[in-house]
């Protein structure tokens, strides 16, 4: 979802913004008018994380996979390996893309305890300090795991993965070599990836990286080596204002949160739903859930599809439901949702 507030501005000024007479779309990305709206978006992008001085925001192509390759590439001059968390199909993607450039070491995985999912606690003495970098993904959509607490990799540079929860809670981006996310679930439409890196960490590219994967050839040029995707750069930067005007991620933590809780406590108050991943990981974002009897999935989401309720089947690797409540999907959607649960775990329980 996009916050409705942010297309009914995109939809008022898409013909003429800012009276200039022209669509965004069709302004040159080296015009004044557009470099002047990046630039207050990156802005407000480093106001909403407080990403300091010391960090480059960087805007570019290829989503949250283009960063897959990306990283290794651009850190491959530190070492010739990199250690990895593995807590899900992303984590693995990631690990696996990294595999073709450095020697990758998985250090723990998600562990199934009697049923319940768990992230192990990574303490630096696991990992091997010559690594060019740690990497973990914070939020895994597809069997709805988050890890909240920040892994402690010791001194080697961390990179995270924070393509499905960037934005949903204030996060220290002092403790991160790399942050990157693809644009689609909390910053805005597909074609667009933020890349948050400290300053340091540009010197380490491997000589054959593409230039226009090169993170500081990308900052030399502002995001502007090659033409950005304007039009969703644009749009990012309303929802940035959109986030500010929310009260900032403090306010925005809270209301996840909220939606969060009321999801999973109907899950475990109705018999009909299961979640198994352990209270400490389940995400605030991605709610997976199983029906006890397979049989109903299908009527289920039928049902809800009747009902107004998009978009609930889950990952097609577990299967179930899943319902994602990104950063814009409003509290009433939840409520209605867990209202539509509890009507139809009475009806079929
Ligand atoms: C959605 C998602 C991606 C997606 O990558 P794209 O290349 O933008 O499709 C990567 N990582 C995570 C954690 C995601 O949730």
């Amino acid at each position: 979802m996009l916050p409705v507030e942010v297309m009914q501005q995109a939809q008022a000024e898409f013909i003429d913004w800012q009276g200039t007479g022209r669509s965004v779309m069709e302004l040159s990305h080296r015009s004044a008018e557009y470099i002047a709206l990046a630039s207050e978006a990156e802005q407000d992008l480093r106001d909403l994380l407080s990403v300091p001085d010391n960090y480059k925001v960087l805007f570019v192509q290829g989503g949250g996979r283009g960063q897959f390759s990306s990283v290794p590439m651009n850190l491959k001059g530190l070492s010739d390996k990199a250690a990895f968390l593995q807590t899900g199909s992303w984590s693995k993607g990631a690990q696996q893309e990294a595999s073709k450039f450095l020697d990758v070491n998985v250090l723990a995985e998600t562990q199934n305890i009697d049923g319940i999912l768990t992230v192990p606690k990574i303490t630096p003495d696991m990992v091997d300090q010559k690594s060019a970098y740690f990497h973990y993904c914070s939020n895994e959509t597809v069997d709805g795991i988050e890890v909240n607490d920040i892994p402690d990799c010791g001194d080697i540079p961390l990179v995270a993965d924070m393509s499905s929860n960037i934005l949903s809670k204030p996060i220290d981006v002092a403790k991160f070599g790399i942050i990157y996310a693809g644009a689609q679930k909390n910053i805005g439409p597909s074609g667009l990836a933020v890349v948050i890196v400290r300053d340091d960490l540009l010197e380490f590219a491997m000589p054959e990286t593409p230039t226009f994967l090169h993170y500081k050839t990308i900052d030399k040029f502002d995001s502007m080596y090659n033409t950005p995707p304007t039009y969703s750069w644009y749009l990012a930067g309303l929802v940035f204002k959109w986030l500010k005007q929310q009260g900032g991620l403090e306010a925005i933590a809270e209301k996840n949160a909220q939606k969060a809780a009321l999801l999973y406590k109907c899950i475990d108050e109705c018999d009909l739903y299961t979640n198994n991943v352990h209270g400490d990981f389940r995400s605030k974002m991605n709610v997976t859930f199983h029906l006890k009897s397979k049989e109903l999935e299908p009527l289920f989401l039928q049902e809800a599809e009747q009902n107004g309720l998009k978009a609930l089947k889950g990952h097609r690797i577990v299967g179930g439901m899943r319902a994602s409540i990104y950063n814009a999907m409003p509290i009433e959607g939840v409520i209605a949702l867990t209202e539509f649960m509890r009507d139809f775990a009475r009806r079929n329980g």
